[in-house]
């Protein structure tokens, strides 16, 4: 697994209302998509590729065409790279259908038809980053890790009040710290998805609808002006430290 540099210890009343918040919300309005009717690590991996800067919904027959042609890893593999890119490449970004081929290659070549579990290895496939690899882990074998994709980053750095668009290593780092945080433990299957969706329906980047957010009266941020500019100036309500090694030695990320 990789390490997180970054331990976080959040105000208990500010963790409660964002994991009932999010949950409760969640449970009204999540959105039923193909990919959420299963664990099966392979279809996971399909809709994440496709769900690379492409909307949901573009997504969704795209998905359901793709499994019905390449319904296991092995039927992938065994495809020639035309047939795959037929029903790709409409997505745009075309890179994905030649991604999908060598991953299925080093799926059904080198690792036998297994799906490894650690970050490491997932991120060594092709198109497979931090999110995707925390995205398999928790969506496929419920694992407790964090994601940190575009929606996530923004709901927590607005609620935690920590500027989710600084992109240097040190917010970052406390980013994925707030993300692994906030994920109640046994529960990453259904948070995450309902963290996404809530960033996407809710907290959303131009027009978040505070007003009406579940998480208004924790949030440190909620309709006012952005999070803090800085790391620095985050509020207090919750502690980030650098791991010790030997901590280093058992977190999961
Ligand atoms: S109150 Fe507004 S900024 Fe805060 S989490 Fe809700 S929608 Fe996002």
């Amino acid at each position: 697994m990789k390490r997180l540099k970054y331990r976080v210890m959040v105000d208990d009343v500010l963790l409660d209302a964002f994991r009932h918040g999010v949950f409760d919300w969640y449970r009204v309005h999540g959105r039923a998509l193909p990919w959420r009717m299963t664990r099966d690590p392979y279809a996971i991996v399909v809709s994440e590729i496709m769900l690379h800067q492409t909307t949901v919904m573009t997504v969704v027959p795209v998905y359901n065409a793709f499994m019905q042609t390449f319904p296991t890893v092995e039927a992938l593999h065994a495809a020639p790279l035309e047939a795959v890119k037929t029903i790709t490449d409409p997505l745009g970004y075309k890179v994905r259908g030649r991604w999908l081929k060598e991953i299925a290659a080093v799926v059904v070549e080198r690792w036998k038809g297994e799906w490894p579990q650690t970050v490491e290895e997932l991120m060594t496939l092709p198109g497979v980053g931090r999110y995707t690899a925390g995205a398999i882990l928790s969506f496929a074998f419920g694992v407790d890790a964090p994601i940190l994709d575009t929606n996530v980053r923004r709901v927590v750095g607005r609620y935690f009040g920590l500027n989710y668009r600084d992109t240097r290593a040190e917010t970052e780092h406390r980013l994925w710290a707030l993300a692994e945080a906030v994920v109640p433990p046994g529960q990453a299957v259904d948070f995450n998805q309902a963290l996404m969706d809530f960033g996407a329906m809710v907290c959303t980047a131009r027009k978040p609808a505070c007003t009406v957010c579940p998480l208004y009266l924790q949030c440190q941020t909620g309709g006012a002006a952005e999070a803090p500019t800085t790391a620095a100036e985050a509020p207090a309500r919750y502690q980030i430290t650098r791991r010790r090694p030997a901590d280093q030695a058992s977190s999961i990320s």
